[in-house]
């Protein structure tokens, strides 16, 4: 490429971003000692599955259900909602119960902690007021957003593009509700700071049976307690509580969302081969997020910042600015 053209490319958005955060993570790397750009996504997984069984008959009650699917839930709402019968998870109720910007609005404000504290839990006012803002954690529910949306469909490699069709609807299908900040009690007491779940998906294969699964975005905030998350250590605790705990690395999220978020459904078994349908799941490290037209790093914040382009006999990964440039 001559020097004008490469000028230009530095321009261009989403590869702008993408330097950002490439620098971005070299230096967290220098901070914090450790190899994160070979890191796995997955940092964290359950030791078994759980089904949880749910009353085939329904009792008469919306209250729990229609909270449910509003703003911050809890456990002991879920656990409520989930005994008044299996018709009221299986419901028709928008399965994200909240926009983007909303989302970013309550992280950006601990809205869940404040929640927490309505609700009865004792919470630190210096906790109230300490900004716990974290772009991984956003851009995981992103992620989950445009794809549940179907606004994210060109991730997917082209040639799996029926059979992702009918796998789409089917995950549709199995997830009832994907919800942040969920509260959950903490393993000390009642009233102590609670756990708060970044995701908890509630995921149902089989009428009348549930997994209820936590996504822990797992990073930059916990690296200075030597990499432990909210959960850590905690995972026996929620697992006889009836959670499934999956922690993801939260600078592979500022990398690639998608990948993540795909990773979470192949592992989980929401969508098996979620992983092997989508474009670029064979960059095993960061350093390889790299365009092979310009030579310049790569993040697909948006849906379609990485593209395939046939190069003579071959097919790369290039920027979306790069492989629609004659
Ligand atoms: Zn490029």
């Amino acid at each position: 490429m001559d020097a004008q053209k490469v000028r230009q490319t530095m321009d261009v958005q989403e590869i702008k971003h993408a330097v950002q955060i490439h620098d971005y993570i070299e230096k967290l790397e220098k901070l914090t000692k450790l190899s994160l750009k070979n890191s796995p996504i997955m940092l964290g997984l359950p030791s078994q599955k759980i089904t949880l069984e749910i009353p085939k008959q329904s009792k008469p009650c919306y209250e729990y259900v229609e909270q449910l699917y509003e703003d911050i839930s809890d456990h002991d709402l879920l656990f409520k909602a989930m005994k008044t019968g299996w018709q009221y998870i299986d419901s028709n109720y928008k399965k994200i119960s909240k926009t983007k910007e909303e989302y970013f609005q309550q992280l950006n404000s601990s809205h869940g902690l404040h929640i927490a504290k309505e609700r009865g839990y004792l919470i630190p006012d210096s906790l109230l007021r300490k900004k716990q803002f974290c772009y991984g954690q956003y851009e995981a529910y992103y992620g989950v957003h445009e794809i549940f949306y179907g606004n994210a469909l060109g991730i997917w490699l082209s040639k799996s593009n029926f059979y992702n069709m009918h796998s789409y609807a089917k995950i549709y299908e199995n997830v009832k509700l994907i919800t942040s900040q969920f509260i959950v009690p903490s393993s000390v007491d009642n009233h102590s700071i609670p756990y708060m779940l970044d995701q908890l998906w509630v995921v149902s294969h089989a009428v009348n049976q549930v997994r209820l699964m936590g996504l822990e975005i797992a990073g930059e905030h916990n690296f200075f307690n030597g990499l432990q998350g909210k959960t850590f250590g905690e995972e026996n605790y929620l697992k006889n509580l009836g959670y499934e705990m999956y922690q993801v690395a939260s600078w592979w999220c500022r990398v690639d969302p998608y990948r993540v978020i795909s990773e979470f459904l192949s592992v989980s078994g929401i969508f098996p081969d979620a992983i092997n349908h989508l474009i670029g799941s064979e960059l095993n490290s960061i350093d390889k997020y790299v365009c092979a037209i310009c030579g310049a790093p790569m993040v697909r914040w948006g849906w379609d910042w990485i593209q395939e382009c046939k190069i003579g006999n071959s097919t790369l990964l290039a920027h979306k600015h790069c492989a629609n440039l004659d």
